[in-house]
């Protein structure tokens, strides 16, 4: 096994001072490379271009036009610290602080989960739903508040809410929304424990036309944890008890009393736990039950309806 010092030491050895843009891009490729079987799941050709346009604070067009530029001694050494934590195994997006989403960028922190493109099955699900014109949306445990913002992007008039367990990760969210121009209303609710109360106050919104959700799911023991990027996610956004079901049960039997009538309720979860989950819906009364599988044609998304 190579120690952090072994890495940076052979990185520092092929990323010389006075290095070109366009070498120091063939030389990270390179070194990604040589790393690739233990980093899994990467694209190193791709990753070194983003470590490289994120170190040197130039755009994917100015890596061209100034491919003979020779790199800064800071934009030297900001390469060479961003490809040492991703050949040490951190993900691309905890490196560069930012992650693309449906058509969003959203900056991602380690308290959340990084966006993942699976999850924008949920987000066509819920914008192709027959809700009314002033619907309004619940997205649970919203991490970097992808879900609801890639829903309020595409359906202006819903009044999309989301909430997430921990302040910091409401002001990510909240921060996600600003920096994309985007109107949600963001707040601290450990699932439904902001809403319960609400429920005896008429004024406060606390039933939904739709209460969608991304909630950790991974088995707590599963061998997928000690693989590529989940190593360094939280475990709060990943695993949900031993069969993985533990929180999708609380929210399936809580979620009607926040439902209006008719209303929908939309779960991520992984390829095998379609079955359980459209029996737990269908124990909790919801109708139309129904899986929705993302792109690679695993099962990755149920929803079902409350006919109240
Ligand atoms: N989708 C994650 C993964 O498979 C698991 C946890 C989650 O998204 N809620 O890596």
């Amino acid at each position: 096994m190579q120690t952090s010092v072994d890495i940076s030491t052979r990185i520092n050895e092929r990323l010389q001072p006075g290095v070109s843009v366009d070498d120091a891009l063939k030389l990270s490729k390179q070194i990604l490379r040589e790393n690739q079987t233990e980093l899994e799941f990467n694209e190193p050709d791709f990753e070194a271009k983003v470590l490289l346009e994120h170190a040197c604070e130039l755009s994917s067009v100015q890596l061209i036009t100034h491919a003979n530029t020779r790199l800064t001694n800071a934009q030297l050494s900001r390469l060479s610290t961003c490809l040492q934590s991703r050949v040490e195994g951190q993900p691309i997006a905890y490196i560069t602080g930012k992650q693309a989403f449906w058509t969003l960028e959203l900056a991602v922190s380690k308290d959340t989960l990084i966006p993942r493109s699976d999850t924008e099955t949920l987000v066509e699900t819920a914008i192709g739903l027959p809700l009314c014109e002033n619907a309004q949306v619940l997205d649970m445990g919203t991490g970097t508040g992808a879900i609801a913002l890639a829903i309020k992007s595409e359906r202006a008039n819903w009044q999309v809410t989301a909430c997430d367990f921990k302040p910091s990760i409401v002001a990510l969210a909240q921060d996600n929304a600003k920096r994309n121009g985007i109107d949600i209303q963001c707040i601290l609710s450990d699932w439904f424990s902001a809403f319960e109360p609400r429920l005896n106050r008429p004024e406060e919104q606390a039933r939904f036309d739709l209460i969608v959700t991304n909630p950790p799911y991974v088995e707590s023991d599963s061998s997928y944890l000690e693989r590529g990027d989940l190593r360094f996610e939280p475990d709060s956004a990943l695993t949900s008890g031993l069969d993985g079901l533990s929180d999708i049960r609380h929210i399936i039997s809580q979620a009607s009393k926040f439902l209006k009538t008719n209303a929908y309720l939309l779960i991520e979860h992984g390829f095998e736990q379609s079955k359980a989950i459209q029996e737990l819906m269908n124990q909790a009364g919801f109708v139309e039950v129904e899986t929705k599988q993302d792109l690679n044609k695993l099962d990755r998304a149920t929803m079902g309806k409350f006919p109240g």
